[in-house]
C-alpha cells in the first residue's frame, strides 16, 4: 500500500510541474468519490512575517502551539485537494467559489489558494489535525457530544447565514479533534446556494391550504384503495407525467426525508437532519446507522423508526403518496429513547438523565417536517448545547 501511495504521489508531482518547488508532499490522507487529498509542507510559507492575513490566523490558531508565531520559525502543513478531472468545470468552480465566500466563517476550513494545470485543479487548504471518527465514536460521552455538536453547529450557522446548503454533512466531512473539542467543516463539493433550481413544492403552501390539500389527498387515497378511482386522480400504474426531479446529492444514510421525497424547494434544514443522523449514530453506537442502497430503502429505514403515519404525512407535505404493505412496520413508530436502549442492549431504566436530554434534542434535529426542524442558530441556544462545558 505504501508503495502505491508513493507512486501516486510521484505521478501527481510529475503531472503538476513545479508543485514540488512550492509543496513537499508527505502523505495521502484522503481518497473520496471526487478527489484525492494529500498532506504537504508549504515550502514557501513566510515563516516570520505572518501577522497580516489569514496565514497568521491559521498559524496561531491551528498549526502551531507557539504563542509567538512571529518569533519562532514554524512549518505550515497544508491539505492539497486534487479534484478528479472527471468532475465538471462548473462543479469545481462552484466548490471553489463557495469556499471563497466562506473564507472568514467560523469553523469552516478556509481555502488558501487554488491552482490549475491543464484540466487538473488543486485546492490548497490549511491542514487540520483531527482524528478518524471510527476511532472515537464508541467512546464519546454525552458531554463529548455536546462539544462536538457545538463546533458543528457553529460551522453550520456560519454556512447557513450565507444562504449556503452544505448537502453532505457526515463525519468524514467534519474534521474533529476531540482533544481540542474543535472541528472544521470541509468538502463543499456538493454545496449550493439556497434557492438554486427552486421550484414550488406543496410544502410551501400556508399550513391551512396544505391541510386542505392533504385532506383531499387522503380522501383521494382512500378512494383509490377502495377501488373507486376518481377520474382526476392519477393512477400510479398508468401515470404518464414525467417523474419529479429534485437535487438528491448527498451521502446515503444522511439524506433528509424531503430529499428522499424529491422536494423541489429544499433548504438548509437538510444539513440539520444529517447532523441529527450523526447524533443518532453516537447515541446508538452504530456506524453507519442507516445503510440503504437506494432512496426507497432509505424511506423504509425511516419508516421503521418513525412509523407509517408520520411517513404518510411527510410525503403528503411534499405532494407525494407513501404507502407500504410490509406488515412489520408500526403505525406510530418508536421514540429515540427506545431505539437507543435497543441498540445498546440495555433496559430503559439504564438511560441516564443526560442521554434522555440528548434524545429530546435529537427529536428536534430528526424532525420529519423541515419547516419545524431546529435551525443551527436555535440549536446553539438549546439547553443541550448551552450546557457544554469548556
Ligand atoms: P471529497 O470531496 O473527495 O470527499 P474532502 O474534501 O471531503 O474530499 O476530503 C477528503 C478527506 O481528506 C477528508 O475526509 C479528510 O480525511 C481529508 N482532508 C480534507 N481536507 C483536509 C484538511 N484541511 N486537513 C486535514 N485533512 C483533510
Ligand atoms: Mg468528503
Amino acid at each position: 500500500v505504501q508503495d502505491a501511495v508513493a507512486e501516486d504521489i510521484a505521478r501527481f508531482e510529475e503531472s503538476f510541474r513545479n508543485m514540488n518547488k512550492r509543496y513537499r508532499l508527505i502523505n495521502r490522507i484522503g481518497e473520496g468519490t471526487f478527489s484525492t487529498v494529500y498532506k504537504a509542507e508549504d515550502l514557501l510559507y513566510d515563516h516570520y512575517h505572518n501577522d497580516w492575513d489569514i496565514d497568521a490566523r491559521l498559524a496561531t490558531k491551528w498549526s502551531s502551539p507557539s504563542k509567538h508565531p512571529h518569533r519562532r520559525r514554524q512549518t505550515r502543513y497544508v491539505a492539497i485537494k486534487k479534484i478528479y478531472v472527471t468532475s465538471s468545470p462548473l462543479r469545481i468552480l462552484n466548490e471553489l467559489e463557495l469556499l471563497h465566500d466562506l473564507h472568514a466563517s467560523d469553523s469552516v476550513c478556509p481555502l488558501i489558494t487554488a491552482f490549475r494545470h491543464a484540466d487538473q485543479v488543486v485546492a490548497i487548504l490549511p491542514y487540520f489535525q483531527h482524528r478518524d471518527f471510527r476511532d472515537y465514536f464508541r467512546d464519546m460521552t454525552v458531554g463529548d457530544m455536546r462539544l462536538y455538536f457545538r463546533s458543528l453547529f457553529t460551522a453550520l450557522r456560519a454556512v447557513h447565514a450565507k444562504g449556503i446548503l452544505h448537502r453532505d454533512i457526515k463525519p468524514t466531512n467534519f474534521l474533529y479533534s476531540p482533544q481540542h473539542s474543535r472541528g472544521v467543516l470541509v468538502d463543499f463539493g456538493l454545496a449550493e446556494r439556497e434557492g438554486t433550481d427552486w421550484h414550488f413544492c406543496d410544502c410551501n403552501l400556508p399550513s391551512g391550504d396544505r391541510r386542505l390539500k392533504i385532506e383531499n389527498s387522503v380522501y383521494a387515497y382512500n378512494l383509490v384503495n377502495n377501488g373507486n378511482l376518481p377520474p382526476s386522480f392519477p393512477n400510479p400504474k398508468t401515470d404518464q407525467r414525467p417523474s419529479r426531479r429534485a437535487n438528491r446529492a448527498g451521502t446515503r444514510g444522511f439524506r433528509a426525508p424531503e430529499v428522499l421525497l424529491k422536494c423541489t424547494s429544499q433548504t438548509v434544514a437538510i444539513d440539520m437532519w444529517s447532523a441529527g443522523v450523526i447524533l443518532l449514530t453516537l447515541l446508538s453506537r452504530r456506524f453507519p446507522f442507516f445503510h440503504s442502497a437506494d432512496d426507497i430503502d432509505a424511506l423504509l429505514e425511516l419508516t421503521a423508526i418513525f412509523g407509517k403515519r408520520r411517513m404518510r404525512e411527510t410525503a403528503l407535505l411534499h405532494g407525494q403518496a407513501f404507502e407500504t404493505n410490509i406488515p412489520s412496520y408500526s403505525e406510530n413508530g418508536h421514540g429515540f429513547e427506545k431505539i437507543v436502549v435497543w441498540c445498546t442492549n440495555r433496559k430503559k431504566e439504564a438511560l441516564g438523565e443526560d442521554e434522555r436530554e440528548a434524545c429530546a434534542f435529537l427529536e428536534r434535529l430528526l424532525e420529519c417536517d423541515a419547516s419545524r426542524r431546529i435551525t443551527a442558530e436555535e440549536a446553539l441556544a438549546h439547553q443541550f448545547i448551552a450546557a457544554a462545558e469548556i
